[in-house]
């Protein structure tokens, strides 16, 4: 598909603005591209194992940029277990050939059974031995959602399938490679298209906070949310009917205990946010999501504690 200058430096500009809040880098980003394009530009592969293909659902539905402009004009995305025409021998080929001819990014959803290694099976082996292979050779690998990043669903509870982590599994396997986390359950196309776009067009990782991009999880969600003044002067909700405005503390919000730009970068082409839907936020970019405790607070609960010890609470 071919795209004018105008609409080239339109795209170069959504990314500057995703991944640094504004168009201040739109030049070196367009640049950056413009050396890939005279060479050859980076393939992705995006490879799914323990997951609900809920994060790459939500990729699709974009937000401040649009998926099929992402995976058309901006990477090169070789497979996709969702997305690709190609099956069976075909789609194992194209791996083989990306992984042949490199370089290569890749992008992994979900946890990996390492308990149960037969739970995910791919190519006639497990997903576990598979996976290897392929992170072995890549530039990079993004972790994408919170399974991936950190266990998530498949690791809660009883975790009978002995679910862990990206991070997890290259230690245990000893794979040596820059990896970046973006943690949500799902995950916010944003946060997956910005940085796999930033890294493409620019060969940097951007920068990190604890293995997630500080650009997309600057702060906790409760210092940023538009319920803050009604949290400081103690007006919680009771009533989800009648009140739409009120703190959500009481009713389980983890806002306090999890970092994400979720209320300014909103959701579904930036129509709405949990919270602002009247929705506790469930702390689903949480490392410890999807906790082992409901919380739900009486006030008798909690009256006594000190924030920090009400924090310590939220994050079991
Ligand atoms: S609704 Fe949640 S994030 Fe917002 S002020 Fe209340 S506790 Fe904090
Ligand atoms: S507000 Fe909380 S629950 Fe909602 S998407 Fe953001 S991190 Fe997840």
């Amino acid at each position: 598909m071919n795209i004018s200058r105008r609409q080239f430096l339109d795209n170069c500009a959504k990314i500057s603005s995703m991944v640094f809040g504004s168009c201040l880098f739109t030049n070196e980003i367009a640049e950056g591209f413009m050396k890939l394009s005279a060479t050859e530009r980076p393939q992705i592969i995006f490879i799914q194992s323990q997951c609900c293909t809920g994060c790459s659902i939500s990729a699709t539905y974009g937000n401040e940029d649009d998926f099929i402009n992402f995976i058309t004009n901006i990477v090169r995305l070789q497979v996709h277990p969702n997305l690709s025409f190609s099956q069976g021998h075909t789609y194992l080929k194209t791996i083989e050939e990306t992984v042949a001819s490199g370089p290569f990014y890749l992008v992994c959803e979900g946890s990996v059974p390492a308990g149960m290694k037969e739970a995910c099976i791919f190519n006639d082996e497990p997903m576990y031995d598979y996976l290897h292979k392929l992170m072995k050779k890549a530039a990079a690998i993004v972790a994408s959602g919170t399974c991936a990043c950190y266990g998530g669903i498949p690791a809660s509870n009883q975790n009978v399938t002995g679910a862990i982590s990206m991070e997890a599994y290259m230690k245990r396997t000893g794979v040596n490679k820059p990896l970046i986390k973006i943690p949500g359950c799902p995950i916010n196309p944003d946060r997956l298209m910005g940085t796999v776009a930033y890294i493409v067009a620019t060969g940097k990782i951007p920068e990190l906070v604890k293995g997630v991009p500080k650009k997309y999880y600057p702060d906790l969600i409760h210092n940023q949310c538009g319920r803050y003044q009604a949290f400081n002067q103690g007006h919680y909700t009771k009533n989800f009917e009648r009140e739409k405005l009120n703190c959500l503390l009481k009713n389980g919000c983890r806002g306090p205990v999890t970092y994400s730009d979720c209320p300014t970068r909103r959701w579904n082409g930036k129509v709405s946010v949990c919270i602002e839907s009247n929705a506790p936020c469930i702390g689903c970019a949480h490392p410890e999501f999807p906790f082992k405790t409901a919380l739900y607070l009486e006030e008798e609960s909690f009256k006594d504690l000190t924030w920090s010890e009400m924090k310590k609470m939220m994050e079991k």
